[in-house]
């Protein structure tokens, strides 16, 4: 695979619109709010050189606010949220008033994967440094907690020694990559993406010409429909061209949070090879024609929605590529979504084991105990998931019930209830700062109620009833695309009294359902509610449906 070095285009400014986007193409170079400016004066990468010389000598209030508040997220770096602030505060005070002197670091972990040797790396690391917090995330991520300024270049030089890195973990730029927790090992899978993501990574993060973009880039690159390719801004997607064989169909587009959309296929097949060609066209178009005056209005989605597919693969094609795209067929969708929880066989005679934390809620003791139990049963590899599980590869067949009986010694069940496998929850008020509601200890307790409370019909339900909880209005946890989707907000309860609540999205999904969950007016509950919520819409739907009916339908 070559490696172009195509420099920003330069173009005559074309006629500027009514009320400029702030799009480069279109000769909108001067920044047009902070966010841009800050980008505009200092390359958000430089800020990896100021962290190791000053402020992890200096400490926490050596710290520049532009450096604190911004560049810091290039290398997977934000504030946590100081303690002990309600959720109904959070929109009445300033960013600073939110600050800990706290970080939480996130580890980029493109594709989920991960050695036994590196898993027992990020243990170490949230042993010593985060207090023992480490979270998988739902984009494969190791997200810790409790991080001081002073530790994170000995971090870094950890991490990096064993073949890890927080660059670009965060920011406006291209994020981890995801991946099949399973490629290269599965039988349903049409081809195997990692040289694709391998060569992405090499070749273009930490590259200053994709470090300011107008805001994230997300990225999945799968030969099985296992990774919400429907929400990511490119997305590339096994499938069978019935001329030149297995390759990926291109989705742009995709996006969550307010202004949901699903991505848009763009009707091309590209093979294994051209996969980063393409995806530095689509991150080109993305950097320069995005938009930028509002960050609101700064993902790919908005530039998508206005083109429509047709306009962007033009552009894509004839400005970035110089070539056309092969046309290619769509995907078949899968009956049920992919999660990977249970026991696999893998094509080279093997099983790979996948485990359920509750709302990917793990610890340093917990993942170094998996690494331990991962080796003693025969593996070298594991893997995270973009549903907030974990899955231990390469297993022989007679090591298969050791490790699940080990792993559910440490809460990580192999076999569990459809509740335990279908909840997801974002970081939530505990440490975001964004946050107005508690998510994982209610994600956990939900969990553990639930499973008492409906066991009489646990065995009725043949797929996960997803849940997902988010925190606030974005949707880190997905909250459109579950079936019972909790968007967190202060509701008014029956007293009238301001306390934790939720919006509730029915009915969303991704694959075959894809689709958002619906918000029904005024549809809302509060957290001491909850349980009794979910029992009751979950019975409604057992008591109600047709022989097969999933919950989306
Ligand atoms: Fe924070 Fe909101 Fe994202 Fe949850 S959804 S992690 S509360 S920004």
């Amino acid at each position: 695979m070559s490696s172009p070095t195509r420099e920003t285009p330069a173009r005559t400014p074309r006629v500027k619109q009514k009320r400029g986007e702030g799009q480069w193409a279109l000769g909108y170079r001067e920044p047009l709010n902070p966010n841009e400016r800050s980008k505009k004066d200092d390359n958000p990468l430089n800020v990896r050189a100021r962290i190791e010389n000053i402020y992890a000598r200096g400490g926490f209030d050596s710290i520049d606010p532009g450096d604190l508040r911004g560049r810091f997220r290039w290398f997977g770096l934000y504030t946590q949220r100081k303690p002990g602030i309600d959720g109904g505060r959070t929109a009445t005070l300033e960013p600073e008033e939110l600050d800990d002197r706290y970080f939480m670091l996130r580890v980029r972990l493109d594709g989920g994967a991960l050695t036994t040797e590196q898993l027992a790396v990020l243990a170490e690391i949230s042993q010593t440094h985060a207090r023992d917090t480490a979270d998988i995330t739902d984009r494969q991520n190791i997200q810790y907690h409790w991080i001081q300024i002073e530790d994170v270049p000995t971090i870094w030089s950890k991490l990096e020694n064993a073949g890890m890195t927080t660059m670009e973990a965060c920011g406006d730029s291209p994020r981890v990559i995801l991946g099949s927790p399973v490629a290269g090992i599965a039988a349903d899978e049409i081809i195997d993406g990692t040289p694709a993501i391998d060569e992405i990574k090499r070749r273009y993060i930490g590259d200053p010409r994709y470090s300011n973009l107008p805001r994230k880039f997300k990225t999945a690159v799968s030969g099985q429909q296992d990774v919400a390719h429907e929400i990511n801004d490119v997305a590339f997607v096994g499938v069978n061209h019935p001329e030149h064989g297995p390759g990926f169909d291109v989705w742009v587009g995709g996006g969550l949070s307010t202004n949901p959309m699903i991505g848009q296929r763009l009707g091309a097949w590209v093979s294994l090879d051209e996969v980063p060609d393409v995806w530095e066209g689509v991150i080109s178009v993305f950097r320069d024609y995005g938009y930028r005056r509002l960050r609101a209005r700064a993902r790919i989605k908005f530039l998508v929605k206005d083109w429509g597919a047709a306009k962007f693969r033009q552009v894509l094609e004839d400005e970035y590529l110089k070539r056309k795209l092969t046309d290619g067929p769509a995907p078949e969708v899968p009956a049920t979504q992919i999660d990977h929880v249970g026991v696999h066989p893998q094509i080279d005679g093997k099983f790979y084991v996948g485990a359920a934390p509750v709302a990917g809620r793990v610890s340093g003791a917990t993942l170094l105990a998996v690494a331990k139990a991962a080796e003693r049963a025969g593996s070298n590899r594991v893997r995270l998931t973009p549903h907030q599980k974990l899955v231990v590869l390469d297993v022989p067949e007679a090591e298969v019930n050791g490790l699940k009986t080990e792993l559910a010694e440490l809460g990580l069940q192999t076999e569990p209830s459809p509740w335990r496998r279908g909840i997801m929850a974002c970081t939530g008020l505990e440490f975001c700062k964004l946050a107005i509601v508690e998510t994982k200890a209610r994600a956990i307790e939900l969990v553990t109620d639930l499973e008492k409370r409906l066991a009489d019909i646990q065995a009725e339900i043949e797929n996960p009833v997803t849940v997902h909880l988010n925190g606030c209005p974005n949707s880190c946890a997905r909250v459109q695309t579950a079936d019972i989707g909790l968007k967190g907000q202060i509701v008014t309860d029956e007293d009238g009294k301001q306390v934790e609540g939720f919006q509730v999205h029915l009915g969303g999904g991704l694959g075959l359902d894809a689709g958002f969950g619906r918000k029904l007016r005024g549809h809302k509950v509060t957290a001491s509610d909850l349980t009794a919520y979910v029992e009751r819409v979950v019975r409604a739907y057992i008591a109600g449906r047709e022989p097969g009916e999933r919950f989306a339908q």
